[in-house]
């Protein structure tokens, strides 16, 4: 699904002396180089403040812990996304409510999220699914209406931007009250270990959550909150520091393969090809974590399985809603409520999306999914 070889190979020769430098200075925890990327992270985003950590899934609960969330408080979330945004939700004893997507988009639907508003909602988790934002100005009205907190989940999509009703356009990440993301190696943006990071602009609650990633001491050995222990390494923070520069041009490397891949599907009858490729969208609208196609009429089974045999990796993300997973079923959900969600898990697969694809790839990985979807 990725290529972490052949894109490091280009890079190595900025990315390995980065690494030597903190070798040599052994300042392995903390050191310069975090707060160099830190700097670095919050002048590309356009915000305030970036505090890294060890993780994509600690950012997101370290977020929540900083909002201050109590346990019985609800925080509505997308039913189709990655566990993490609700297993920290759950973890923290807070109540997960989650609601349904856009058909179209993938992402969070608003009308689903009003109707799941109660006096004990206290946030809103939306997630930038597979690359493009959520309607964040249509969430952010409603979390302002309700008084609610909004905690975007930008894993997917570091580098992209939103563009509000008035034109005007700003980072994923840098719109709600606090963000997450994660550095993982496959991600936009990823080291070569585990990282995440958490975003704001507002100054006390960035003050409030450096204290919590170093087990809620604001003062050495004064621990005024209960926190945690998560940090960016500095290894993986000097690998950032040298691919963050490079940021733009991978997003833009996977929106031309996108559009490739979105060209050889158009208009047939049985595939859906992924929004935000509009001949009017700019280059940072959807950055393509993921590129993901909805199938009407195929057997996407057997599909999977004549792209393996053809040493074609896909992925199917996800393919079981989160209101139906084990540790998140609650009896107050009801199918007919999860409509979309349903029917995505059936019919959605994800091809290979990556810096490294070049045409002859592409070539054979289109003409391999139209042969058998001509011939199914
Ligand atoms: C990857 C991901 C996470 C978690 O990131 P980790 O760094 O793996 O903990 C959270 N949310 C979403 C939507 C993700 O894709």
């Amino acid at each position: 699904m990725v290529d972490l070889q052949g894109q490091y190979a280009k890079i190595k020769a900025v990315v390995d002396p980065s690494i030597q430098e903190v070798m040599d200075s052994a300042a392995y925890i903390n050191g310069p180089k975090v707060h160099q990327f830190q700097k670095n992270l919050e002048t590309y985003l356009g915000v305030k403040h970036v505090i890294p950590c060890a993780n994509g899934t600690d950012a997101l609960q370290i977020a929540m812990m900083g909002l201050g969330l109590k346990p019985g408080d609800e925080v509505i979330t997308a039913d189709f996304t990655f566990a993490a945004t609700v297993e920290v939700i759950a973890l923290l004893q807070l109540t997960p409510v989650l609601v349904d997507v856009d058909p179209v988009t993938f992402n969070i639907d608003v009308d689903a999220i009003e109707k799941a508003i109660t006096p004990k909602t206290k946030a809103i988790v939306p997630v930038h699914l597979f690359g493009l934002a959520a309607n964040m100005d249509a969430i952010m009205d409603l979390a302002k209406k309700h008084n609610l907190y909004v905690i975007e989940d930008n894993a997917q999509a570091i580098g992209a931007s939103y563009t509000h009703k008035d034109g005007s356009k700003t980072k994923t990440g840098a719109i709600g009250d606090v963000a997450s993301t994660s550095f993982f190696p496959s991600k936009n943006l990823g080291c070569y270990g585990d990282g995440g990071a958490i975003f704001t602009n507002n100054d006390d609650l960035a003050h409030t959550i450096r204290g919590i990633v170093n087990h809620g001491m604001y003062k050495r050995y004064h621990h005024d909150v209960v926190g945690v222990n998560s940090r960016l390494d500095s290894i993986q923070a000097a690998v950032l520091d040298a691919k963050l520069p490079h940021l733009d041009a991978y997003n833009k490397a996977r929106r031309e393969a996108a559009k490739k891949y979105s060209e050889a599907f158009k208009n047939h009858p049985k595939i859906t090809t992924p929004s935000g490729l509009e001949s009017h969208d700019e280059d940072d609208v959807h950055v393509f974590h993921q590129y993901t196609l909805k199938l009407e009429g195929v057997d996407r089974d057997a599909l999977v399985a004549h792209l393996q045999e053809n040493n074609i990796p896909c992925g199917v993300y996800y393919p079981i809603p989160l209101h139906n997973q084990k540790a998140y079923q609650d009896e107050r959900y009801n199918e007919e409520d999860f409509k979309v969600t349903n029917h995505l898990v059936k019919s959605v697969i994800s091809l290979p999306m990556h810096t490294e694809l070049d045409d002859e790839q592409i070539e054979f990985i289109t003409s391999t999914v139209l042969n058998f979807i001509n011939n199914d």
